[in-house]
C-alpha cells in the first residue's frame, strides 16, 4: 500500500497545462503508473507531445534515419517490393505504416519501388498515426498517393495480405515499471510531492514477466503491454492472409533489466519527469517480447540484426556509390557522412535493431 506524506492540491503556477493535469489527478487518484503517464505525455489530445508538433530535425528534438537519408527508404521499399514477390505478387496488398513521422520514410519507399511491375496497383496504402500535425504533414509528403488514417490498428483493413513497416514507432508505446525492492517486486509509477514529479514504489502482485536472473536490489523490470497486444493483433492478421512485418528501432535483444526511459529535447537529453509534454519520451524497444508475441501467432522470426548489417546485406553501399556518381562535391560528402550514420557500429548501425517476422514459407533478405 501506498501513504501519501504530503498531497498537494495547488498547482504550481510556473506548470505547464498538461503539468497541472497530471498533478491533480495524481491528487485525486494517487500516484500515476508510468504507461499512463507516458501516454498523457506524448498523446494528451491538446498537450500531448506528438500531437501539437513536428519534433523531427536539426530545428527539432531528434532525428531519425528516414530523415537522415533517402537511401534508408529506398532499401526498406526494396525490401517490401522483394517480400511481395515471394508471397507470390498478390494483386491486391494492404501496406500499413506505424507512426510515420513526416512521412518521409512511405514517399522514400514508394519513388524506390515505381518501377517494379504491378507492385503500386496492388498497394493499399494505411498509416496508423495519432497526431494532427504529423498526419497533415504526411498528407503533403504523400500528396498523389491514395492515403487512409487510422487511430487503432482496428479500422485497418483485414482481407488482404498484409504487410506493415515501423520504424522508431515502438519505442514511442507506453512502458509500465516494476522495481525491486525489499525483496519483492513494486511498480514504480509517478507522484507529484513538494512541487514536482517525482518516482514512488507501490507494493502490487509480482508481475508477470519472463526467467531472467534473480533481480538484485533496485533492479528495474519494463514492460510494454500495448506494444505487445499490438504485435499480436497485427502477427494473428500477417498468419491469416500473408504478408510480412518489419520493424527498426533502438533496444535490447534479449530479456533484460534496467531502466530505459528516456526524455530527449533539441537533440539532448533531459530529466524524464520535467516540461512534461515539451520533451520526447521513448524507452528502448524489447525486442525478445515483441518476437515472442510474433511467434506465438504462428511466424517465424529473423533478426534482430543491426541496422548496419541489415542495410548493408540489401546493398546500401552500391546505391550511395551510385548517388555520388551524380553528385557536387558537397553532395558527395553528405551521402557519406549519411551512410556512415546509418551503417555505423557508433552510431546507428548496432544499436538500431531491425526485426522481421512472416510466414514461415519465406526468406526474406538482409538477415
Ligand atoms: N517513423 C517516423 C517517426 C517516428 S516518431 C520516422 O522514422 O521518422 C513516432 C511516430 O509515432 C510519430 O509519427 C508519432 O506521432 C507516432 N505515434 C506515437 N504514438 C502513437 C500511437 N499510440 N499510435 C499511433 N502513432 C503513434
Amino acid at each position: 500500500m501506498y501513504l501519501r506524506v504530503q498531497t498537494q492540491t495547488q498547482p504550481e503556477p510556473r506548470m505547464n497545462a498538461l503539468e497541472q493535469l497530471m498533478a491533480s489527478h495524481i491528487a485525486q487518484n494517487g500516484p500515476m503508473g508510468m504507461s499512463e503517464f507516458m501516454a498523457l505525455a506524448l498523446g494528451h489530445p491538446e498537450h500531448g507531445y506528438y500531437m501539437g508538433r513536428d519534433p523531427f530535425g536539426q530545428a527539432g528534438d531528434f532525428t531519425t534515419a528516414p530523415e537522415i537519408s533517402q537511401m534508408f527508404g529506398e532499401m526498406i521499399g526494396a525490401w517490401f517490393a522483394d517480400m511481395w514477390m515471394k508471397g507470390g505478387a498478390p494483386s491486391r496488398l494492404t501496406l500499413l505504416e506505424c507512426g510515420p513521422g513526416r512521412g518521409t520514410l512511405m514517399a522514400d519507399m514508394l519513388r524506390a519501388t515505381s518501377s517494379v511491375p504491378g507492385f503500386h496497383d496492388a498497394l493499399d496504402l494505411h498509416l496508423l498515426e495519432t497526431s494532427p500535425v504529423l498526419r497533415a504533414r504526411q498528407k503533403e509528403t504523400l500528396s498523389g498517393y491514395n492515403v487512409r488514417w487510422h487511430d487503432t490498428i482496428e479500422t485497418v483493413p483485414d482481407d488482404a495480405p498484409f504487410y506493415v513497416i515501423g520504424n522508431e514507432f515502438f519505442d514511442a508505446l507506453p512502458v509500465q515499471q516494476f522495481i525491486f525492492q525489499g525483496g519483492r517486486w513494486h511498480e514504480r509509477r509517478i507522484d507529484y510531492q513538494d512541487g514536482r514529479f517525482c518516482f514512488v514504489a507501490c507494493e502490487v502482485d509480482a508481475p508477470d514477466m519472463p526467467v531472467m536472473q534473480a533481480p538484485g536490489e533496485g533492479a528495474v523490470y519494463e514492460c510494454s503491454p500495448l506494444s505487445l497486444s499490438l504485435m499480436t493483433v497485427m502477427a494473428e492478421r500477417v498468419a491469416a492472409q500473408g504478408g510480412a512485418m518489419l520493424f527498426v528501432d533502438y533496444g535490447y535483444d534479449a530479456h533484460a533489466y534496467g531502466d530505459t526511459l528516456q526524455a530527449v529535447r533539441g537533440h539532448d537529453y533531459v530529466p524524464v519527469l520535467e516540461q512534461v509534454g515539451a520533451c520526447d519520451l521513448s524507452a528502448h524497444v524489447n525486442f525478445a517480447a515483441l518476437a515472442e508475441s510474433a511467434q506465438k501467432a504462428g511466424l517465424q522470426i529473423f533478426g534482430p540484426a543491426g541496422q548496419g548489417a541489415f542495410l548493408q546485406a540489401l546493398g546500401i553501399d552500391m546505391r550511395a556509390k551510385m548517388l555520388q556518381q551524380k553528385a557536387s562535391d558537397t553532395q558527395r560528402d553528405d551521402i557519406q557522412s549519411a551512410l556512415g550514420r546509418l551503417t555505423g557500429d557508433g552510431t546507428m548501425g548496432r544499436l538500431f535493431r531491425v526485426l522481421c517476422a512472416c510466414p514461415a514459407a519465406v526468406q526474406p533478405e538482409g538477415f
